[in-house]
């Protein structure tokens, strides 16, 4: 997909979108809805992960001596926006079984759409890992710049942001806030309504995955 935005990265491989229509669609329902995040969240976790580094390491397979690459550098956390960013979580700790996890709990207040923090529990060496951060919409950005904020405080100097469905506001808010930070997504949509959803989007991606509506 052709944009303007030198911080994000647009996934088209055929299965994520197909995989996103499905979401999209409304008569999806919980279950599947549900496993469908779980499913395309391991599979931005793959796209995420593409520049991590790598070192040889020397081993014996059954017929010969090699040097093979293991990745190397920062350990990983990943930080999860409550609540709809634990849909995301298990299928990237599939790809990413080592990884620690922080949570954030940020909700949007209604009025303003302003975040409100109401959760924050990090691992204590959070500093010297590599963040990715997840969260199924960005939609104002708010609540991305927000949590990549307090992370920032804490020491976090490398965070890559992890989403399903962007709006051009929250991709703009975010290289605003945090130019360092890219932004992974499935697709970027074409704007937000006056209550601050992404259209067309896939509707409320927390209650959709956790059936609350
Ligand atoms: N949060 C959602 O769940 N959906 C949107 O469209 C925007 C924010």
């Amino acid at each position: 997909m052709r944009h303007q935005f030198p911080n994000l990265n647009v996934i088209e491989h055929p299965l994520i979108q197909h995989k996103l229509t499905q979401m999209r669609n409304e008569s999806t329902g919980t279950e599947q809805f549900r496993r469908l995040v779980r499913e395309v969240g391991q599979m931005l976790a793959y796209e995420v992960t593409r520049d991590l580094p790598t070192q040889d390491v020397t081993i014996r397979t059954p017929l010969a001596e090699i040097a093979a690459p293991m990745i190397s550098g920062k350990q990983q956390c990943i930080v999860s926006i409550l609540r709809a960013g634990n849909g995301m979580l298990d299928g990237m700790l599939e790809l990413l079984p080592a990884a620690h996890v922080g949570h954030i709990g940020l909700y949007r207040d209604p009025t303003t759409l302003e975040p409100v923090e109401y959760y924050f529990k990090v691992p204590k060496d959070i500093a010297d890992r590599m963040v990715i951060v997840c969260d199924p919409m960005l939609a104002t950005g708010n609540s991305a710049v927000a949590a990549i904020n307090r992370l920032k405080e804490c020491g976090v100097t490398v965070v890559k942001l992890v989403c399903l469905l962007a709006a051009p506001e929250g991709v703009r808010a975010m290289l605003e806030r945090h130019p360092d930070v890219t932004v992974t997504v499935a697709a970027l949509d074409e704007r937000l309504n006056d209550h601050g959803y992404i259209v067309p989007g896939l509707g409320d991606a927390g209650d959709r995955i956790f059936g609350t509506r």
